[in-house]
């Protein structure tokens, strides 16, 4: 099944005003290039995770800014295809194994049903951006009046795939004009020859709920209505349950940071389950197993989907933590990095992928290879006020400069102006 999904306006104005002078013009400047041409996103979530949350920001965005921009979601008939495609995204970080037949068939069938109902809808747009390994095998079956530029964008962490796996997948990517990864260690070797490579991190908005400013004593209230003691110092975890997150590390260096800080929380909000991450709930029994029922310990998990207060939620808890961890163990990107630091907080992180992006080490956060090392990081800064201000200060900036989303739309926008001039050369002749 395909829905459109539909937003109201942005307000490009108050986005543009955030903006360092140069990036507005440069977006301007796109807008005008990209005038009278069609885009259009697709993903295979609504919501939950961080494509759906940037999309959700990116395309009233990109209409406000006069590009027409349509936002797709694509749901499989089979029920199994979540299952083949998180298996891929776990492989293509890394995880071993192969795929069998039949997980082969479910990938392929579903996308050769969906390419089949896009071509009998009046869906048609100039540039196609394909989202995710779940969308990787349409560009190949997208033909006829829908057919043009196509952008595979990649949003995993491949700096270890499996190599088998990119074997199989690979070769699919010949099918588009470009491709999008987030950083550039992780393009893989053994692309197709005359397939364009962007890199665009990705990017928050400043503007929602999740991430305009919040009074402290707000996000006090809000706080404190999960239970928590807002009066007790807080650290925080914003994640899906998923094994690459490490919820179990940041319960160890919580429990090390304990020990110097009696009082300490620890809250891991995990609400926003994708509709495409079957494993959550499993994770989430394990992640129990490991708090043992310290009652210091906040576990929150939604397997019904996003409460409506959520992005009030995020925002509060970020907002009242002192610190916030982000502690993974393989990364594309990692939005609640930029969230948290955007909110002026020293962030703790793996250094791992696109967390090493955005922290810059001992300035506006820290990188972290261990539990230990998070714990005595941890340590450090509950110790020392001066030092979390100074460091959120310049993680603030440094977000300002580098991860907003009108960043982002302009990345997408010079690559699709190149993949639109690339298809438009290679179209065959009428
Ligand atoms: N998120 C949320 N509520 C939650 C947990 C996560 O809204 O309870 C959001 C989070 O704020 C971020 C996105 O989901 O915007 C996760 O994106 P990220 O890049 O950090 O990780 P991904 O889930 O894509 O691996």
């Amino acid at each position: 099944m395909i829905d459109v999904i539909e937003y109201p306006s942005a307000n490009a104005a108050v986005y543009l005003d955030l903006l360092p002078p140069a990036t507005a013009h440069h977006l301007a400047g796109l807008s005008k290039e990209l005038s009278g041409v069609k885009t259009l996103h697709i993903n295979s979530t609504a919501y939950g995770g961080g494509v759906a949350e940037i999309l959700h920001s990116l395309t009233p965005l990109s209409n406000a800014l006069g590009v027409q921009t349509q936002r797709v979601v694509m749901t499989p008939q089979d029920v199994r295809f979540f299952d083949v495609t998180k298996r891929i995204h776990n492989m293509l970080q890394g995880a071993e194994g192969r795929l069998s037949d039949a997980e082969l068939a479910i990938y392929y069938g579903c996308l050769d049903d969906i390419a089949a109902e896009i071509e009998q809808s009046d869906l048609n747009a100039d540039i196609w951006y394909c989202h995710d390994p779940q969308l990787l095998p349409l560009g190949v079956r997208l033909n006829g009046r829908q057919a043009g530029a196509r952008i595979w964008i990649v949003h995993i962490d491949l700096t270890h795939p499996n190599p088998w796996l990119l074997d199989e997948l690979l070769p699919l990517t010949g099918a588009y004009d470009a491709m999008i990864c987030s950083l550039q260690s992780y393009v893989p070797a053994g692309l197709p020859d005359g397939l364009d490579v962007f890199i665009a991190p990705p990017a928050i908005d400043p503007l929602t709920a999740k991430n305009d400013a919040m009074s402290p004593d707000a996000a006090a209230v809000i706080t404190a209505a999960l239970g928590i003691d807002a009066a007790r110092p807080l650290v925080t975890q914003i994640s899906r349950f998923d094994v690459w997150k490490d919820p179990w590390g940041v319960i160890d260096a919580f429990r090390m940071a304990r020990q110097s800080h009696p009082g300490l929380q620890l809250a891991l909000l995990g609400l926003s389950q994708a509709d495409d991450d079957p494993e959550g709930a499993q994770v989430v029994q394990s992640v129990r197993e490991y708090a043992a029922g310290d009652p210091d310990i906040y576990l929150y998990f939604s397997p019904d989907g996003l409460p409506a207060s959520n992005d009030e939620i995020v925002n509060a808890l970020q907002t009242h933590s002192q610190v916030i961890v982000q502690k993974s163990t393989r990364e594309g990107f990692g939005l609640t990095v930029s969230e948290g630091m955007w909110k002026a907080k020293p962030v703790i992180g793996g250094n791992v992928g696109g967390i090493r992006l955005q922290i810059v080490d001992g300035e506006s956060g820290y990188l972290v290879n261990s539990a230990d090392e998070a714990g005595q990081r941890l340590s450090a800064l509950l110790a020392n006020p001066d030092l979390r201000h100074k460091m959120g200060q310049a993680a603030q900036e440094r977000v300002r400069q580098n991860f907003l989303i009108p960043r982002l739309l302009d990345d997408y926008w010079q690559a699709g102006v190149q993949a639109h001039a690339h298809a438009l050369a290679h179209a065959p002749p009428k």
